[in-house]
């Protein structure tokens, strides 16, 4: 007996063996790839190495933060067809860490392997206009905007939004990159030469009172849950605080919600949906959304019963999605590059009720995210005092 238990504990651990689990045995998901290996995948995969699952990644950095948790990675670019094939082989459920995964490859993947969420979430949300027209069929509020991929297009969208405005390219920008507000016409020449690079899209610019997010999980059996939402505070365009619960009113709470629930529904997305929206007065706004955990969501590891990470896990695999619940009031903190001296500090400093998220990021390059600190049971202006002495 005493023997049987040993041989079933050391099963447990080494994961070369079948997994024990009995929900992953009834299930037949026993191993997840995640194709992208930066720090969602990390904290995704340490969310099914509590669930019992075994993680496979493919990312072309060697030392990318999943490496350091992973079963096993495959080094390799992500339009390396063998490789991910590799990856899918070996793997009963496949998900992604990024949107930016070419949707076209994900649509011939899918057709072999399981990859519940398929390419549809990539198609809509590479591309800013597909994104807010699929935004707009499913009923949410989207502030007025045109496509603009000329000069010619750019002045009559100018007329037509009238000042102040903001123009985007239409993919691949990230944290404000690839953006220009335009308040007049002096900042014309910049915005002429992104319009004559890329496809871009002209937005009006919203007064908004406050940014906040929205995080949604849709399981393959149809199963919805939402975060509780949170209040977003950027710097120089990057998200810098996440505050929960979002100091807002319940009926910003009641819009933001449906819009959120209605998205996933309607689009008929499986996994994790993140909506950022604008709020003005009572109103909300979308502005953008990924489908993957979000930075946002990030407090949830310690603030929810169940965090984004392991209810993307629970959507992607089939099991009963958890009870979202607030256990406290929770504020996330990102840090930079810049940051590192200062975090150590913090690390040592014996505050109480925080915690360390670091992403293994060998280089500390200027405003590159190296990780997060949550907070919990603290105001927001005694986080800043804290964000004060240690962010330096
Ligand atoms: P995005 O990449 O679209 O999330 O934009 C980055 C940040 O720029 C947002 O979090 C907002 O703070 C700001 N921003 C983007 N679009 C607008 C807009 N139409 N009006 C006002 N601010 C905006």
């Amino acid at each position: 007996m005493q023997k049987e238990q040993n041989d079933n504990l050391i099963m447990y651990f080494d994961r070369t063996h079948e997994c024990p689990n009995v929900f992953l045995m009834e299930n037949k998901i026993q191993t997840i790839g995640i194709i992208g290996g930066g720090q969602l995948g990390m904290m995704m995969t340490e969310a099914a190495h509590q669930l019992g699952f075994k993680v496979i990644v493919l990312d072309p950095t060697a030392a990318c933060p999943c490496s350091f948790v992973a079963d096993e990675m495959i080094v390799a670019q992500y339009d390396d067809d063998e490789r991910v094939g590799e990856l899918c082989h070996k793997s009963d459920v496949i998900t992604y860490e990024f949107e930016n995964v070419p949707f076209t490859s994900v649509k011939k993947w899918k057709e072999q392997y399981n990859i519940p969420q398929g390419e549809m979430p990539l198609y809509l949300s590479q591309h800013r206009v597909i994104e807010k027209q699929a935004a707009e069929s499913s009923g949410a509020v989207v502030g007025a905007y045109c496509a603009v991929n000329n000069n010619d297009e750019l002045q009559k969208g100018i007329k037509k939004l009238v000042y102040p405005v903001v123009l985007k390219t239409c993919s691949g920008g990230y944290d404000g990159k690839g953006q220009v507000v335009l308040r007049d016409d002096s900042n014309m020449e910049k915005a002429m030469q992104l319009v004559g690079h890329k496809e871009c899209i002209l937005e009006k610019f919203i007064p908004f009172d406050c940014e906040i997010s929205v995080i949604v999980n849709r399981s393959i059996h149809g199963e919805l849950t939402t975060l509780p939402i949170t209040k977003n505070i950027h710097k120089d365009n990057i998200l810098f605080m996440s505050i929960a619960p979002a100091p807002v009113s319940e009926t910003v709470i009641e819009k933001a919600t449906t819009m959120a629930i209605n998205m996933m529904q309607s689009l008929n997305f499986v996994g994790t949906l993140a909506i950022e929206m604008f709020v003005v007065n009572e109103d909300v706004l979308f502005n953008e959304m990924a489908p993957r955990p979000h930075n946002s969501g990030h407090y949830s590891i310690e603030g929810c019963l169940t965090s984004q990470f392991e209810q993307h896990i629970r959507a992607i695999a089939g099991m009963p999605l958890g009870k979202t619940d607030l256990l406290q009031p929770t504020i996330m903190v990102n840090y930079l590059g810049q940051h590192i001296t200062g975090i150590k500090e913090l690390m040592t400093s014996g505050l109480p009720n925080m915690c360390i998220h670091d992403y293994h990021k060998a280089i500390a390059a200027h405003n590159r995210k190296m990780g997060h600190v949550t907070f919990c049971n603290y105001s927001q202006e005694e986080v800043e005092e804290f964000v004060e002495s240690y962010w330096k």
